[in-house]
């Protein structure tokens, strides 16, 4: 295969929305596409998709490829894989990206497999070094970045949710959007989806959360733990918790954030009895948004705060689900 200079994104969409983390891959490959002097490709797949052609290219893509197929409308494993191995085959791309969610890490480590090309999975942030493209990803329990390269051509590499940033292109772009075939044979089908189940928001993994209301030493016993339950549960986020709440019971190990903990970027990180200790923030200070609670006008948290609420969080939290629930009660 001789390989193109160009990037192409696999967008991910479910129920006919873009994930978050197709937007972030489409920006970062801009810059990627820019450097390599070639295009930025995007593809989706499902039935009915051709609306997200302008949320695409309003994320830089110039060329968008639309499959569409009744039998891609959920994702399948053998489907999806079938229709992009030929199909990437044909376009010869340098780089695929892809978002290392369940979906995406599934399919890219297939499409590997398949079209017999290196993969990088999980990475963080991508280089290029005079023609080589240089992949970093957290390692050894996140206390170490280590870099990669890829021995073969193309390469595919998926990227952590949240790890790299939106940017949307302000000036319009000429765009091309094509079409593409996706022949495929039902008889093939080992698998499909036969129902989907909302995760528990409370419970998922906290990388993947947009939202985290995260409680400290402050918060004072497991009871006031159910403040932030509720706090979450009206944000549809979940609850986190320092080294303190975890030693106090008030949290399992694996809703701890900082350093020995989970590294975390939510939109939102609501951080509610903290007082801000490095070990707590090197986890936790890429989020979006921080919001702190601390009746403590001097805690550290305050320095990386967006919005600081000096009070007693005992006050503070149940006033906040009060006007979310009247909020929502409204619309
Ligand atoms: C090697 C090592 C690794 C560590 N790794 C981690 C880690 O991964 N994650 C982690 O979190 N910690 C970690 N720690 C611990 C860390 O150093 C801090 O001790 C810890 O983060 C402090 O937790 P805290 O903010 O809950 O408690 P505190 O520092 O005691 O802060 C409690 C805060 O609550 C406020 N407060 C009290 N009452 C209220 C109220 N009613 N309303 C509002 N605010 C109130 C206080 O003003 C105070 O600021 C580690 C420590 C070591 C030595």
């Amino acid at each position: 295969m001789s390989i193109g200079r160009d990037v192409l994104v696999i967008a991910e969409q479910h129920e006919g929305e873009l994930h978050d983390v197709s937007l972030e891959l489409l920006s970062e490959g801009c810059r990627v596409a820019d450097e390599l002097q070639g295009e930025l490709c995007a593809v989706v797949l499902g039935n009915n998709v051709g609306h997200l052609t302008q949320p695409l290219a309003k994320h830089g893509a110039d060329k968008i490829y639309s499959m569409e197929n009744p039998l891609l409308v959920d994702y399948s494993g053998e489907f999806y894989t079938d229709a992009l191995s030929d199909f990437i085959g044909d376009l010869t791309p340098k780089i695929i990206l892809c978002g290392a969610t369940s979906v995406g890490s599934d399919l890219a480590s297939r499409i590997a497999a398949r079209i017999g090309i290196g993969l990088v999975s999980n990475c963080i942030s991508i280089k290029i070094d005079q023609n080589d493209l240089l992949f970093t990803k957290a390692t050894h329990g996140n206390q170490v970045h280590t870099t990669f390269k890829c021995a073969s051509q193309p390469q595919i590499a998926t990227f952590e949710p949240g790890a790299l940033e939106v940017k949307k292109i302000g000036i319009a772009k000429k765009i091309e959007t094509m079409n593409v075939a996706a022949s495929l044979n039902p008889d093939k089908q080992k698998s499909k989806v036969t129902g989907t189940i909302q995760t528990d928001l409370t419970a998922m993994d906290l990388s993947e959360a947009d939202v985290i209301v995260a409680g400290g030493k402050g918060v004072g016993s497991a009871d006031n733990f159910r403040l932030l339950e509720d706090l979450a549960y009206a944000l549809g986020g979940c609850v986190a918790g320092t080294r303190m709440a975890l030693d106090a019971g008030w949290i399992p190990s694996d809703r701890l954030v900082g350093q020995t903990g989970s590294i975390v970027r939510p939109k939102l990180y609501i951080a509610c009895g903290i007082s801000g200790a490095l070990h707590h923030t090197l986890g936790m200070k890429n989020s979006k948004t921080v919001v702190a609670i601390n009746t403590d006008a001097n805690a550290p948290i305050f320095r990386i705060a967006d919005v600081g609420i000096v009070g007693d969080l005992l006050d503070v939290i149940p006033s906040i689900v009060e006007q979310l629930l009247e909020l929502k009660a409204q619309v």
